[in-house]
């Protein structure tokens, strides 16, 4: 009986790093200072290197750094917001908390990112108060372009940078695009902590000084609230450690995920099953999602053979029964490829043979 093959596993990878993990919690443990310390500084300015910007702020989550990143670039309740529908509500969720409107834009087929041209429509036709960019599966969107259009109209750009630590085009990094990157260190991301966590970077120091005081209540001193709209919402002290321990590894991470999505779109030849190709330095392979008509079919094929499968993501934003907006429409692509996508195990430390029998599986469907 051979073992299945997980959608990913973290004990692997984090075993290669155990006593930096274990050499770094103590150090906290120790020192007796929890929260907005030495370590969250110090994996600030060192995340901030590494994306080739001025600033990152330590935030609680992903979801937080996109909420507090609208916030900081002055987004209000009832402006819109331009996102896409196809990338787990996330940015949803937090157009939602600021009691913002997303304005849904239909996506490329092959690149699931945002459409340039489905925006231009956008805001020839209405009101955008800022746009969030989402890297979907380790991709970068069509980011140059995005900013290049809405920067003469003064809209901020913010990327959701979620699912692309790293991913780079002509020597630039992931959230140093646009106004804002927004990041989440949740486990499974490919630099991910051992909880939850997050970031904003910016290149724009007022924008970094009104994050810092959003994060903390809106202080800007000790118990002195100068700025509405504040939160508790801290990177805590034992993760930012943590996280400054792994992230020197992380473009050999990154390197090894793309080496197996590499493999996938090579060896997989099946003609009724789309795999994705282009895995250069701006595709960082968080997530290896293939397209297929019989998705129900491949799954249960899969199962059969011991293979773990996923959906990212099941339901469009504009679908989600809290939310549900039947008056949206334009999402023909996006609605299309959410009955199409399912994601095969891409992970740090995959075995050979794993990777070869996710391929003989496809393969054999
Ligand atoms: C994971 C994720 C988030 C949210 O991060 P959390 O830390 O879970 O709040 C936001 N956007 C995308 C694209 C994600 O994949």
């Amino acid at each position: 009986m051979t073992a299945r093959v997980p959608l990913n596993d973290l004990v692997r990878q984090n075993k290669l790093v155990h006593d930096e993990l274990v050499a770094s919690a103590r150090r906290v443990i120790e020192r007796g200072w929890y929260v907005l310390g030495s370590e969250t500084a110090g994996f600030e300015t060192a995340f901030a290197n590494y994306c080739g910007v001025s600033h990152a702020v330590g935030v609680a989550n992903g979801t937080d750094a996109l909420e507090l990143a609208m916030r900081a670039a002055g987004v209000d309740e009832g402006d819109g917001v331009a996102t896409v529908a196809n990338a787990g509500f996330y940015a949803g969720t937090s157009i939602h908390a600021i009691g913002a409107k997303p304005l849904y834009v239909d996506v490329d087929a092959e690149t699931h990112s945002m459409s340039v041209d489905a925006l231009k429509r956008l805001l020839g036709r209405q009101a955008v108060r800022a746009v969030i960019a989402t890297h979907l599966y380790g991709r970068l969107a069509r980011i140059e372009t995005i900013t290049a259009i809405c920067k003469p109209l003064g809209i901020p750009v913010i990327e959701d940078c979620a699912q692309a630590h790293g991913a780079s085009r002509d020597g630039r990094k992931a959230g140093s695009f646009g106004m804002a990157g927004c990041f989440s260190f949740y486990p499974t991301k490919n630099l991910g902590a051992l909880g939850d966590g997050g970031a904003v970077t910016t290149d724009d120091a007022v924008m970094a000084e009104r994050l810092r005081e959003l994060r903390q209540y809106g202080w800007s001193k000790k118990y002195q609230v100068s700025r509405a709209g504040g939160r508790n919402s801290r990177l805590d002290e034992l993760q930012a450690a943590l996280l400054l321990a792994k992230l020197p590894h992380l473009d050999r991470w990154n390197d090894d995920r793309r080496k197996i999505a590499r493999r996938y779109s090579e060896e997989i030849k099946n003609p009724r099953i789309k795999c994705p190709t282009d895995f250069g330095t701006d595709n960082v392979a968080h997530l290896f999602v293939v397209l297929c008509e019989d998705r129900e079919d491949l799954r249960r094929h899969l199962d059969k053979h011991g293979i773990s499968s996923d959906i990212h993501y099941p339901i469009s934003d504009h679908q989600q029964p809290a939310y549900m907006d039947s008056s949206v429409d334009g999402l023909a692509v996006t609605e299309r490829l959410a009955r199409q996508i399912v994601t095969i195990p891409c992970f740090n430390e995959m075995e050979e043979e794993e990777i070869s029998r996710v391929v003989a599986a496809l393969n054999g469907w």
